[in-house]
């Protein structure tokens, strides 16, 4: 049976606005050791803004974020919201066809009868296509028309208000080891990491390589020591389930996400990470 003070740590954290998807998971979060957290949603706001638009010669600014907004069209990515968002004017979707979406690379579709392209550095080298490595902090999307390549646009995320607390907070709970893992690229995710103060982080990393990483932390662990891993969605379900404890920010969570989660945060706030901790903590002194 259940102690009865469970009920009142339940109770306690759904106040705050964290839902615990049962009493097991609110006793694992007080033996929690390694907290493994996405960037895009999690530690930032994962609302992008186009901040420059770099074209090659020859090619307008306006053909280069209009080509990138049919190539997105059809996603619900963050990156896919922020382009078009910019490109203001409305996609005529009667142009395109065959569109596909391949995780943490990019998007192309067929335009007009021909295959655009919008994605990273991964995503260009997948198709042949030579391009600029822009020496650029923020995240870049490159562009590209069969082979053609057509430029980038630099789109900038912000770090939530409360990332910093929340991470300071994990260490003051007793967290020995936080990592921050993305798919983004490695500049993005050190200028990240450096101002929240993790140590440890690793990017350019397909859903996937987030699980293998996961894998490879749950050897540096204590026996009693659990793995939190924290994420947004987009692609984090098969790590929020391998973890110890996945928690889920459902401000912004993808439906699979919450889904997938034991914990989900109702707002996007990180520092209830450690509430959550805390709450979990003192429950079990009631209990023992
Ligand atoms: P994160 O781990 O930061 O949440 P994702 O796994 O969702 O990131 O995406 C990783 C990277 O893949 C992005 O930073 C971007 O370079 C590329 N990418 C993913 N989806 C898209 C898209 N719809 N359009 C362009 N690039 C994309
Ligand atoms: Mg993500």
């Amino acid at each position: 049976s259940i102690p009865l003070s469970f009920f009142g740590g339940l109770g306690g954290a759904s106040r705050a606005g964290i839902l615990v998807k049962g009493s097991n998971y609110l006793e694992a979060l007080s033996d929690a050791e390694i907290v493994v957290m996405d960037k895009t949603g999690t530690l930032t706001k994962g609302t992008f803004a186009v901040t420059k638009l770099v074209p090659e010669m020859g090619v307008a600014e306006g053909a280069l974020l209009e080509t990138a907004a049919y190539a997105e069209s059809y996603s619900n990515h963050p990156i896919s919201k922020s382009l078009l968002a910019a490109y203001h004017k409305d996609v005529d979707k009667s142009l395109l066809s065959e569109v596909e979406e391949v995780a943490g690379h990019g998007v192309s579709a067929l335009l007009n009868g021909s295959r655009v392209y919008a994605g990273n550095t991964k995503w260009m080298e997948r198709q042949d296509i030579q391009m600029k490595e822009p020496d650029e902090a923020g995240t870049i999307i490159h562009v590209a028309r069969e082979k053609e390549y057509l430029g980038y646009i630099v789109i900038a995320d912000e770090i939530k208000s409360d990332a910093k607390l929340a991470i300071e907070g994990l260490k003051a709970v007793g967290m020995k080891h936080i990592v921050m893992l993305t798919g983004d690229q490695k500049k993005t995710a050190a200028n990240v990491a450096g101002a929240l103060g993790i140590e440890e982080v690793h990017a350019e990393l397909l859903p996937k390589d987030k699980v293998d990483q996961v894998e490879r932390l749950f050897q540096s662990k204590s026996e009693k020591g659990r793995l939190i891993f924290v994420g947004d969605g987009m692609n984090d379900a098969p790590v929020l389930a391998r973890a110890d404890i996945g928690i889920a920010m459902g401000g912004l969570g993808s439906d699979a996400a919450i889904e997938a989660a034991d914990v989900v945060i109702m707002t996007d706030e990180p520092s209830k990470i450690v509430k959550a901790i805390q709450i979990s903590k003192r429950t079990l002194v009631i209990v023992k």
